[in-house]
């Protein structure tokens, strides 16, 4: 809480997953390989794409930023992604809804006028058939998703008081159909087509509002790695396959934390990344870099 008293309120809330087909790892991989089995090559070039990100917002993608909050989780299958909090100088504060269109949406693009992002938010940005639709997709909790999808048909982005903004989702008759559900602009998870385009991954961009949000982004940022305590039994083969697992796994995490270890000098309990930028002196090599234990 130290961080929001300071800074106040995080501007923009980015998630972003690794893409296992991203050119550079399949061009690192021998025959019959697939991205799980080198982990360590999928973690190296995502530390890459994590250092041209934040070297486009701490060169004002955003506007002037001040600080930056990301930490780096492992999903089960290896794949790692980035959890990132911005704080904007109080002038570049997002809070004109054009501005925000301009930036984000939240509606599935024109397959012909825009083909290749259409092909992209199809891809990576369209949240799972849940709801009365599918009520045992993954997240559904007490009957509801977890997500708040499907979001409700809107013509315009607004304020909603204390929290993200109700982005424009028109009811326009787009739909994206696959395995045949039928996803309209209410399973839209909201984006930026630039990055979008240029990352090709899952990249969602959420504006924060207000200090509501601090307490659930807090939670996504602080929540701290998984922990599991394995007991090895049956057949022999089996074991020596869980062990290789694991140790795929573990090798992966400590790749991961071994690209940051300039980081981690400070962070030996935390994969929570601080960094704070003078206002004045914006230019790239005269960054501050200050460490904060968490
Ligand atoms: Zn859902």
């Amino acid at each position: 809480m130290a961080i929001y008293r300071y800074f106040y309120k995080p501007d923009l809330f980015l998630t972003i997953i690794a893409n296992p087909k991203w050119p550079e790892i399949l061009h690192s991989l021998f025959p019959g390989q697939t991205a799980t089995d080198c982990l360590d090559i999928v973690s190296w070039v995502f530390e890459q794409k994590k250092k041209a990100l934040l070297k486009l917002i701490d060169n004002g993608f955003f506007g002037t930023t001040i600080a930056h909050i990301h930490t780096i989780e492992f999903q089960k299958r290896g794949l790692p992604h980035i959890h990132l909090l911005i704080f904007l100088y109080s002038q570049d504060r997002i809070r004109d809804p054009h501005y925000i269109n301009s930036m984000i949406s939240a509606q599935l693009p024109s397959p012909q006028l825009q083909p290749l992002l259409y092909a992209k938010v199809t891809k990576y940005m369209i949240h799972g058939l849940c709801g009365a639709d599918n009520p045992q997709a993954k997240c559904m909790v007490n009957g509801k998703c977890s997500k708040h999808f499907p979001k409700k048909y809107r013509e315009r982005t607004d304020w909603a008081k204390d929290s993200y903004p109700l982005y424009a989702r028109p009811d326009n008759g787009l739909v994206f159909e696959c395995n045949g559900a039928r996803f309209t602009n209410q399973y839209v998870v909201s984006y930026c087509s630039q990055l979008l385009l240029f990352f090709d991954c899952h990249f969602n961009v959420e504006i924060s509002a207000g200090l509501g949000t601090v307490k659930y982004l807090s939670k996504y940022i602080y929540k701290g790695p998984d922990r599991a305590t394995i007991e090895i039994s049956g057949r022999m083969q089996d074991k020596i396959r869980l062990i290789w697992m694991v140790t795929l796994l573990v090798q992966q995490k400590l790749t991961g934390r071994s690209l940051n270890s300039i980081y981690m000098e400070s962070h030996q309990q935390s994969n929570v990344f601080l960094s704070i930028f003078p206002i004045n002196t914006m230019s790239t090599s005269m960054h501050t870099r200050l460490s904060m234990k968490c």
